[in-house]
C-alpha cells in the first residue's frame, strides 16, 4: 500500500515510512492511495476471529509489505493482552437498538490506548529493522500524553519526552504520566499553559538541526497508523450486530476527528455503515459544519469533556481531500484559506456528499450531566462525560427504525469522577490495577517556558539513552 499527502507535494511513501514521518513535509496528512475493500463473504468469515486477530487482519492491507503478517499478529496479541476486559472492546446494550462500545479498558482508561499500544510496537519493529532510534516529543493537556507514555515505556528504540503544563492537569492525569517507571520516559512540567507546551514542541520540530540530531518523531492523532488501528473496533461491533448483512450506525464523541474518521474508513472497506454522528460539546465547529456548512473557528471554551475542547480538528483534512475527489491542490488551497481566515469554504456539492455520511450533534455541560443521570436511572449505566454526549446523540437522533446504533465510550468514568458523582451520586471506582496511583512516587522536571532550556533538557535526556 502506498500513501500520498493530502497536499500533493510530499513524496509517496509506504506504511513504515508514513509511520515514522507523521506529518508530510508539505504540511499535509498521509492517506492511502486506494481503499482496501473486503467482500461480504470475507467480512462474514471475520466474525469468528477474536479481537487481536481481527485487528491484525484489518491492519494488514494498510501495512502492506512493511511488516510480515506473523509479526503483525504478534504485535496485536501483545498490544491487547493487558487490557482489563477479555473482549478488549466489549459491547453493552442500553436499549432495543442502542449499544455502547467500551473503548476504555486499556492501561490509561481512554480509547487512545487501543491505537497507541499497537503503535509503540510498530515503531519498535520498524526501527529495529533499520537499526535506528527516535525521540518522540509531544505536548499534552492530559489524556494523550499518558496513553503515549504507556505505549512507549520500556520500548528499545524510542525515547519519549512529554511536556505538560505545570499544575494545570488533573492529579490523576499527571500521575498517569509521572509514575511510569522506565528509563526511556521523561516528563517535563512547563511553567505555562498547554498552548505554551505545544508551541515549544512545534519550535523543536521546526529546528532542522535538532530534528535530525535526535530523530524527532510524533505520535499525535495525525499519524495514519493511529487511524488504521482504530478501524477494527468498528468492524468488531458491526460484525457482532449482524454486518455485513445488516447496516449499523455509529455515534462518536469527537475532537480531532480521528476516531470518527476510522468509522468512515470502515465504510470504505465495505462494512455497511448506515450513518455517522459527530458528537460535540459546546465547542461545536464540526456540528456547525455538518448542519450548515459553517466551519468557522471560535475561541475554545472549557467543558466537562476536555478531550473534545477543540476548534480545529486536524484529521478533517483527510475527509476534505476525499470530498474534493482527491484534488490535493484544492485541499491545500482550502486549508491555507482556513488558516488565514478562520473559515473553511467547502463547495456545496462536497458538503452534500459529507452530509450523506455524517451529521452533527452538540450538547452543553448541563445536558451532559442530565444524560449521565438519565443513563444511571434508566439503565444502571455509568458513563463519563465524553461518552454520555455520544450516547445522547445516538438516542436523540435515531438513524432508521431497526438499525442498531453503537455509541463509542471513549473514557472510563473514573477519569472524570466529579461530574459523574454529581449526576449519579455514585463515585466511580478506578479499576483495581490503577489503585495505588495516588501513592506512587512521581518523576518529572519543572522547566521554564523557554525554548533553550527545554531543548537542552530534551537533548540531555535523549543522549543519555543513546550512550
Ligand atoms: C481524544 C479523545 C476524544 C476525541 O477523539 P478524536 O479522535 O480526537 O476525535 C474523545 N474522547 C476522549 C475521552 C478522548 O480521549
Amino acid at each position: 500500500m502506498r500513501y500520498v499527502s493530502t497536499r500533493g507535494l510530499a513524496p509517496v511513501r509506504d506504511f513504515a515510512d508514513v509511520l515514522l514521518a507523521g506529518l508530510a513535509e508539505d504540511g499535509g496528512l498521509y492517506v492511502p492511495e486506494s481503499w482496501p475493500a473486503l467482500s461480504a463473504a470475507e467480512w462474514r468469515a471475520l466474525r469468528a476471529l477474536p479481537y487481536p486477530a481481527l485487528a491484525a487482519r484489518l491492519l494488514s492491507p494498510f501495512v502492506g509489505g512493511s511488516i510480515p503478517r506473523s509479526v503483525l499478529e504478534q504485535i496485536c496479541r501483545e498490544a491487547y493482552a493487558d487490557f482489563g476486559h477479555a473482549a478488549v472492546v466489549p459491547l453493552v446494550q442500553l436499549d432495543h437498538a442502542l449499544f455502547v462500545q467500551e473503548l476504555f479498558h486499556g492501561p490509561t482508561l481512554a480509547f487512545k490506548d487501543i491505537a497507541l499500544q499497537v503503535l509503540g510496537r510498530l515503531f519498535d519493529y520498524v526501527l529495529d529493522q533499520r537499526h535506528a532510534r527516535v525521540t518522540i516529543i509531544g505536548a499534552t493537556s492530559g489524556d494523550t500524553g499518558s496513553a503515549a507514555i504507556e505505549a512507549f515505556a520500556g520500548r528499545a528504540r524510542a525515547d519519549i519526552v512529554i511536556l505538560h503544563p505545570h499544575k494545570r492537569t488533573s492529579e490523576v492525569q499527571r500521575r498517569q504520566m509521572t509514575t511510569v517507571v522506565a528509563a526511556n520516559v521523561a516528563n517535563i512540567a512547563i511553567e505555562g499553559t498547554f498552548d505554551d507546551c505545544q508551541d515549544l514542541v512545534k519550535a523543536m520540530f521546526a529546528d532542522a538541526a535538532m530534528r535530525a540530531e535526535l530523530h524527532l518523531a510524533a505520535v499525535n492523532s495525525i499519524n495514519w497508523a493511529r487511524i488504521a488501528a482504530q478501524v477494527p473496533y468498528y468492524a468488531a461491533a458491526a460484525l457482532a450486530l449482524g454486518a455485513p448483512d445488516r447496516p449499523v450506525a455509529f455515534s462518536v464523541p469527537t475532537g480531532n476527528f480521528g476516531n470518527v474518521l476510522a468509522a468512515w474508513v470502515a465504510g470504505r472497506m465495505g462494512l455497511p455503515v448506515a450513518g455517522l454522528t459527530v458528537a460535540s460539546n459546546r465547542n461545536d465547529i464540526l456540528a456547525r459544519f455538518f448542519d450548515a456548512n459553517d466551519m468557522s473557528v471560535r475561541p475554545v471554551e472549557p467543558s466537562l469533556s476536555p478531550s473534545m475542547d477543540i476548534q480545529v480538528s486536524s484529521n478533517f483534512e483527510r475527509l476534505l481531500f476525499e470530498l474534493l475527489d482527491g484534488d490535493a491542490a484544492a485541499t491545500a488551497a482550502a486549508m491555507r484559506k482556513f488558516r488565514a481566515s478562520g473559515r473553511m469554504e467547502v463547495p456545496e456539492r462536497a458538503w452534500n456528499r459529507a452530509r450523506a455520511s455524517f451529521r452533527g450533534f452538540r450538547l452543553d455541560d448541563a445536558g451532559t450531566e442530565a444524560e449521565i443521570a438519565r443513563l444511571w436511572r434508566r439503565c444502571g449505566y455509568i458513563a463519563d462525560p465524553h461518552s454520555a454526549i455520544g450516547i445522547a446523540a445516538a438516542r436523540t437522533l435515531p438513524p432508521m427504525p431497526g438499525t442498531p446504533v453503537v455509541a463509542m465510550a471513549t473514557a472510563h468514568p473514573a477519569k472524570f469522577p466529579e461530574p459523574v458523582a454529581r449526576a449519579t451520586g455514585q463515585h466511580p471506582k478506578l479499576p483495581a490495577r490503577l489503585v495505588g496511583l495516588l501513592e506512587k512516587p512521581e518523576r518529572f522536571t519543572v522547566a521554564p517556558n523557554d525554548l533553550g532550556a527545554v531543548a537542552a533538557l530534551v537533548r540531555g535526556f535523549a543522549r543519555r539513552n543513546a550512550g
